[in-house]
Formats: structure tokens, sequence, C-alpha cells
């Protein structure tokens, strides 16, 4: 049975963080749907589920690899959206931010030092703000 399973997945692509983010995504909405009782969602999850498992055993492993780098760098992107908002919160009581005018980047500065000028290492503007 082993030597089966392993002869029937060579050459394919496999499990993946993307094709592991969908099989997840289903499961959820197959609770939601159970839940909320909307046929719609239980309609979606199976497509998600079935898409998941037509990553797996694809043999277009190029293909599946481009899929799924596309996929890790859009999860970074919201990933690490919400983990600097959590750094900023657990920072906030030792810290204030400001926003630099000239290019919006976010800037931390130690509270209690009264009125101080800011200097953006970025674009090299200069602003005034209390900390
Ligand atoms: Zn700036």
């Amino acid at each position: 049975m082993r030597n089966w399973i392993v002869r029937f997945m060579e050459g394919r692509h496999g499990v993946d963080h993307y094709s592991r983010f969908l099989s997840i995504a289903a499961c959820v909405l197959l609770v939601l749907s159970l839940l909320l009782d909307v046929v719609l969602l239980w309609y979606l999850a199976l497509f998600l589920l079935l898409y998941s498992y037509f990553r797996m055993f694809s043999r277009n492993t190029a293909k599946r690899q481009a899929e799924n780098r596309k996929y890790l760098t859009v999860s970074y992107a919201v990933t690490s959206k919400f983990r600097s908002k959590k750094q900023r919160l657990q920072q906030k009581k030792n810290y204030r931010f400001f926003p630099c005018p000239g290019c919006k980047a976010v800037m931390r500065v130690p509270k209690g030092k009264g009125k101080i000028e800011i200097t953006c290492p970025k674009c090299g503007e200069k602003f005034v703000r209390k900390s």
C-alpha cells in the first residue's frame, strides 16, 4: 500500500504552503456553510478542496511552484503588515510614532523627551514634534 502511494506521487507536486492554505480555507468554509446554512459556501469549499488536490497531484511542478511563490509573497505582505502593527502596539509605552510629512515613512521616537526635531532617515526631511 505504501509503495503504491510512493509510486503514485512520483513526479507530482505534493503538498506546499499554498495547497495547505487552500485545504484549511476549505475546512473553514465547510464549517461556516454548516453554521450559516449557506449552500454557496459549501460549493466554494468543495472547489477549494478539489483545487488543492489538483495542485498536489499535478505533474506540472514548475507552474505549481510559481503559484506557491506568488502565494508566499502575498501572504508575507499581509502578515508583515499585521506584525509591524503588533510591534508598534507593544512599543507604544516607550515610543511615539510619527509619519514623515515628506515620504510618509513612519519613525519611532523615544517618549518623554519634550519637543524634538526629527530628521527622516529616508528622505532627509526635518520636522518638529512633541515626543
Ligand atoms: Zn521622509
